[in-house]
């Protein structure tokens, strides 16, 4: 029997050390490019992606999907005006 959150055993980041994804305040940079090259190798990327995103921005944190989450605060923000000048 398979559930919804399945897909996280494929997860590359499972089989290596949190701290690459979450590191301490101060670590970022190259921690965190070395995190997002992982992330577009892992077979489950696009539905990573997909559940991280409809996240609100403080329970959104560390690299997820391929992005940082700057990076995705900056996409929500481009896809809220993308919706607006369509309105
Ligand atoms: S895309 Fe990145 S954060 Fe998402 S499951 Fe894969 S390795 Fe983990």
């Amino acid at each position: 029997m398979t559930t919804p959150n399945d897909w996280r055993l494929d997860a590359l980041c499972a089989q290596v050390d949190p701290e690459l994804y979450f590191p301490e305040p101060g670590a970022w940079g190259k921690l965190e490019e070395s995190a997002r090259q992982l992330c577009w190798e892992c077979p489950v990327r696009e539905i990573c992606l997909a559940e991280v995103m409809p996240l609100e921005e403080l329970e959104d944190y560390g690299t997820a999907g391929g992005y940082t989450a700057k990076q995705r605060r900056e996409m929500r923000k481009q896809n809220r005006n993308a919706g607006r000048q369509v309105e």
